[in-house]
């Protein structure tokens, strides 16, 4: 069997997704860069009888850092959610197609979805920490999962998330206090450390920033360009601005359809399809 790493070694363009039209824009990066970490192949998606993504076929490199954009509707939370199957519990859904993490097909039957979101972490619109202290908000990943061999060990892994969450200097001195005394920038903070605390290869993040304060955006930006050193990141938002600012490669889904996916530079500057230059000049919304 092959291990993760060399299957992923061999998930580079050089392969099958290389012939995917939308993607080739990656034949001037470096080998490094064009590692999938995870790769959509025709998926459909409904709920009920009600079509919510055609035919979605997206590569996903690894480190760097992806944005969905498109109108509201248009299903990028909906594609979000079916990368770490959060999607499943809701009654009625159907999943055509496949979407691979380093090559193994998440739906597959047998897949174990508690590692699966251990490998996959997400971060939501709104903060949602636990009411119990900040430590416990970090630690709880490695107390379910069994992660941490000694209290030092747990110890140590709530400080490491916390410093890559660029929360550590705001909170060293009041791990004990309640997450819930946290601003609202500190607490969407804490959930990333909670997401990070098991290591995941990718964080999802759904609108993370979109109801905190200029200030604290601002931030919640910064740390994800700080980020993707190590994990790959697909970031779902309805600003375009910050889809510019912190993404690297870009995805514009329209009416549950991929349109166009490209560096982002290059979505925003010289748009391959008009229906995409329609919407990032505005002309609907
Ligand atoms: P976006 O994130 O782009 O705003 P969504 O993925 O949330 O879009 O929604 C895509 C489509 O799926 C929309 O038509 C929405 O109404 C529908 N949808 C989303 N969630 C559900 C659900 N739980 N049940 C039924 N339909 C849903």
């Amino acid at each position: 069997m092959q291990t993760r790493s060399a299957v992923s070694s061999n998930l580079t363009l050089t392969g099958r997704v290389a012939r995917q039209s939308a993607e080739t824009s990656f034949q001037h990066e470096s080998a490094e860069d064009r590692t999938i970490k995870i790769s959509v192949e025709q998926l459909n998606f409904y709920y009920g009888r009600s079509r919510a993504l055609h035919d979605i076929t997206l590569a996903i490199p690894a480190k760097r850092i992806t944005a969905f954009i498109g109108p509201s509707g248009c299903g990028k939370s909906t594609l979000l959610r079916s990368i770490n199957r959060m999607n499943d519990i809701i009654p009625g859904i159907r999943v055509d197609g496949h979407i691979k993490l380093d090559g193994e097909d998440i739906y597959a039957p047998g897949t174990d979805v508690v590692t699966l979101r251990s490998r996959i972490g997400m971060v939501f619109q709104k903060s949602n920490p636990f009411p119990r202290s900040i430590f416990d908000n970090v630690a709880y990943g490695l107390r379910v999962n069994n992660l941490a061999r000694s209290r030092t060990e747990m110890r140590d892994r709530v400080e490491e998330s916390l410093k890559q969450a660029a929360l550590w200097n705001e909170v060293k001195d009041r791990l004990k206090e309640s997450a819930l005394a946290l601003s609202g920038g500190q607490q969407q903070r804490l959930c990333i450390a909670r997401a990070l605390a098991v290591r995941p290869d990718v964080v999802l993040m759904d609108e993370p920033a979109s109801a905190l304060d200029p200030i604290a955006t601002q931030k919640i930006e910064e740390l994800i360009g700080e980020l993707k050193e190590h994990y790959t990141i697909v970031i779902v938002t309805h600003n375009m601005q910050q889809a510019a600012r912190v993404s690297e490669r870009t995805a514009f889904f329209w009416l549950g359809k991929l349109i166009e996916v490209s560096e982002t530079e290059k979505m925003f500057t010289n748009p391959g399809e008009k229906l995409t230059e329609d919407y990032i000049t505005g002309r609907f919304g």
